[in-house]
Parts: structure tokens; C-alpha cells; sequence
């Protein structure tokens, strides 16, 4: 298989064409012709089968030349395969247990074959559900401390990191996706945009034509296509983590790339926030409060744990080129590094809260839209949840650099909605 051109697999030719691959026969048993591939791909962008055999289970997640969501008019290249492997194998050294495992990948074929998580379910449809998984924003705070502080100039060295940097840089097509649908398609009459009309046409016009808005997402856009601080997941939104009561996994990282540190924590958040606004949908009056709750509580463990862990890995691994222990710890001054950190963790909620903003935006105005709204089916009723976190969305966008905290935005939050 190793030397064939690159072939799209499907659930008949999937065993047959995957027969010598080692890890297959190792997680699945011997006999290929007793492997059964099922098609479960609900992304946008690849195709994903589970295959069980007579010893086990795995996933086949296969790369295709064009956008699945749109079809081969739309063409995407194989190597985003390339990366997302990549990704995942420093996500697993950096952040232990969050990642699902590899046991294979072919480039050519831009496959990677991994661990099956089960029974563990998209994050996403739990919360739509209603459920309230415990663990999940302590695991997700962490998961991002680790990964951003461990692949940052902060930790590594230089030489590593600025290998990892070129190496990543070239996922340029993946990266211009977000450039275009999350940062301007929003903001104009893009031709792949949509949003619910007419209930929300006044609002779009008004938000097409707010300076201010435009200006705040462009400076945004230009710390995201510049700021290469940190191997960023690049999708780190709800239907990027699979869950259990017990258990969280982080999957999907194709769209990795040297970016901002604060884009996944801030893409993260904005997904909470929309879960929180499309409450009133999924309720007919009050139930579910207690989500509401505890989607506010969320995004304050989620943020604290990312922040305290940040803070630990700062005193602890900060082994890179940046902010040197010479010039602070070791003359006696951690303070000058408590001071340092201070700035960066600043700058960093500034940046976290602009991105959260326009994600929001983009999921309602832009191509990809979320289940959490799509799935209200009353269309006045999503489109007053769509409204309110738009209007969240633009202030939290346009006023960043004024917010102090999360208790304040919470309060908004529920003032709004
Ligand atoms: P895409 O890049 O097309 O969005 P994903 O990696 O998000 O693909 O996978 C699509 C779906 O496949 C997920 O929403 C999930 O339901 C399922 N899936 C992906 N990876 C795994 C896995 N390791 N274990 C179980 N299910 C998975
Ligand atoms: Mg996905
Ligand atoms: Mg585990
Ligand atoms: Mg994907």
C-alpha cells in the first residue's frame, strides 16, 4: 500500500487495502476478512470508520482531497493528515492521556489509524443533551496549559521549537480557512455565509456595518496569522472533545499551527458561551438551569485551571529562551518573574476574550454553524438565542481591552440572555 497513489478508503475496500498494516492485524486480529469498517464521520472536513475485528477496535480517520462538506469544487490538500499526525504526537508528549493513542500513519494515503474512544461521546451532544460531565473543564484547563506553555519559546529550545515552527508553517491551507471564515466572511457578504432570515437581517446589517467590530476582528486576524507563539490545536471547539463522566480526550488537530497562545482557550470559551445562549432553546421554561449554571461554572474552572497550571508550569519548566532564570530567580528576584508573567497572562486574557468574540460570530453569520443552535427548531426562538450571543459576542470583541473578569462577563451573560 505503502507506494500507491493516494485512494479514497471505503467500508468495503477498507479491510482488504489495510490487510499488512501491523498495528491493524495487532489491534484487530489476524483475520482481515473478519473486519467490519462502519463510516462515522460527522465533521466537516474527512472521512472517519470504525473498524472492529475478532481482538479489538480502532479508527481509520482518512484525509480527501477536497471538503467533505462541499465536495470536490472545494479542494483541500492530503497533508493536513501530515499534520494532525504531528500534532497528536506532541499533544500525547505534552499533555499525557489526552489525546487519543496512534498506531499507525500512512502520508500518502493520509490516514492515521488510532484508539477507538468508547464509550466516550462528542462533547458537544452532551451538552446539547443536557449533561453535566464533572471533570471536563479541569481536564480541558490543563490539557491547554500543557500544551501551549510545552510547545511555546518558554519551554522548549530554540532550535526545536523553531524546527516545530517551520515544520507546521506550511499547513497554509488549513490556516487560511480560519483566516477567511472565522476573521472577515462574517463581516461582509461572503458567498458561503448564512444565517437565520429575515429574523436576524437587522442585525447582521448592523454588525456589517460597525467599525469598530471590523477593526477589533482585523487586529485579531493579524495576531492570528503573526503571533506564532505556540503550537496551537487550531479547532479546539466542543465537537473537538470526546467525554466521559470520567474522561476527557481532546481529537482533530488538523488545523495545528504556530499561533497565538490564547486562540484555542478563547475558541474554547466562545463554544461554552454559545452552549450557554442556546439553553433556552432546548428548555420550555426553567429546566435547564441548572445547565445554565453550570456552563457558567465551566468556563470559570476551565479558565482558572488553565491559569493556575500556566502559573506552575512557569515556575517550574520555564526552560526556553524566553525570560530566562539568569536574569530573575537565580539573582534572587522571582518577583521580577511573577511581575513578567503578570504582563503575559494579561495580554493573553486580552487576546483569549477577542477570539471567543468572533468565533461566536462566525459559527451564526459564517459556513460552519453549530448543533446547539441549528438543532432549536423554532426559528424565532433560535434566532433570539443566535441574537443575544451575537450581541456577547460583539462586546466581548470590541471591549476586551475594559473587561476585568469572568464574573463580569457572567453577568452579562445572564442580563442578556
Ligand atoms: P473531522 O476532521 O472530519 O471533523 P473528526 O476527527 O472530528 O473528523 O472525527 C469525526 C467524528 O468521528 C467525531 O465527531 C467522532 O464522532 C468520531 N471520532 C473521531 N475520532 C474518534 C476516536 N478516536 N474515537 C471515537 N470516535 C472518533
Ligand atoms: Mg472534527
Ligand atoms: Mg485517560
Ligand atoms: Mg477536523
Amino acid at each position: 500500500m505503502q507506494d500507491r497513489p493516494f485512494e479514497a478508503l471505503s467500508v468495503d475496500t477498507l479491510a482488504m487495502r489495510l490487510a499488512d498494516v501491523a498495528a491493524m492485524r495487532d489491534k484487530l486480529g489476524d483475520d482481515p476478512t473478519g473486519w467490519r469498517a462502519r463510516e462515522v464521520g460527522d465533521g466537516n472536513l474527512n472521512l472517519v470508520f470504525i473498524v472492529e475485528g475478532a481482538r479489538g477496535t480502532v479508527i481509520v480517520k482518512q484525509a480527501l482531497p477536497y471538503v467533505r462538506l462541499v465536495g470536490d469544487s472545494w479542494p483541500l490538500p492530503l497533508k493536513r493528515s501530515f499534520f494532525e499526525y504531528h500534532a497528536l504526537t506532541r499533544q500525547a508528549a505534552r499533555a499525557p492521556g489526552r489525546v487519543p493513542e496512534i498506531f499507525h500513519f500512512d502520508e500518502t494515503q493520509a490516514l492515521i489509524v488510532m484508539e477507538f474512544l468508547s464509550p466516550h461521546i462528542i462533547l458537544r451532544k452532551a451538552l446539547i443533551e443536557g449533561r453535566r460531565p464533572p471533570h471536563m473543564a479541569r481536564d480541558l484547563g490543563l490539557f491547554l496549559a500543557r500544551t501551549l506553555f510545552r510547545g511555546s519559546d518558554l519551554c522548549m529550545r530554540a532550535g526545536e521549537r523553531k524546527a516545530d515552527l517551520a515544520l507546521f508553517a506550511d499547513n497554509v491551507e488549513l490556516c487560511e480557512i480560519t483566516e477567511n471564515l472565522v476573521f472577515s466572511d462574517p463581516y461582509f457578504d461572503a458567498p458561503m455565509n448564512r444565517h437565520t432570515s429575515p429574523q436576524l437581517d437587522l442585525l447582521v446589517a448592523e454588525l456589517r456595518a460597525d467599525r469598530d467590530l471590523k477593526v477589533e476582528a482585523q487586529r485579531l486576524k493579524h495576531r492570528f496569522a503573526t503571533g506564532a507563539e505556540t503550537l496551537v490545536h487550531g479547532d479546539m471547539h466542543t465537537g473537538s472533545v470526546m467525554v466521559t463522566d470520567d474522561d476527557t480526550f481532546v481529537i482533530d488537530p488538523e488545523f495545528a499551527f504556530y499561533g497565538p497562545m490564547a486562540f484555542d482557550v478563547g475558541m474554547l470559551l466562545a463554544n461554552f458561551w454559545m452552549a450557554y445562549f442556546s439553553q433556552r432553546g432546548h428548555e420550555s421554561g426553567g429546566e435547564r438551569d441548572a445547565m445554565r449554571a453550570y456552563l457558567l461554572i465551566v468556563i470559570s474552572k476551565c479558565w482558572d485551571t488553565f491559569h493556575t497550571e500556566f502559573a506552575l508550569l512557569w515556575r517550574t519548566e520555564r526552560t526556553g529562551m524566553l525570560y530566562q532564570r539568569s536574569l530573575f530567580e537565580d539573582q534572587g528576584d522571582a518577583l521580577g518573574a511573577e511581575q513578567a508573567r503578570h504582563r503575559l497572562m494579561r495580554d493573553l486574557w486580552t487576546d483569549m476574550l477577542g477570539f471567543a468574540g468572533i468565533e461566536i460570530h462566525r459559527r451564526i453569520l459564517g459556513l460552519a454553524h453549530n448543533a446547539e443552535f441549528e438543532e432549536i427548531e423554532d426559528v424565532d426562538m433560535r434566532a433570539a438565542c443566535e441574537a443575544r450571543a451575537l450581541k456577547f459576542g460583539r462586546h466581548l470583541a470590541v471591549n476586551r481591552h475594559g473587561i476585568q473578569s469572568l464574573a463580569e462577563i457572567g453577568v452579562l451573560a445572564e442580563t442578556l440572555d
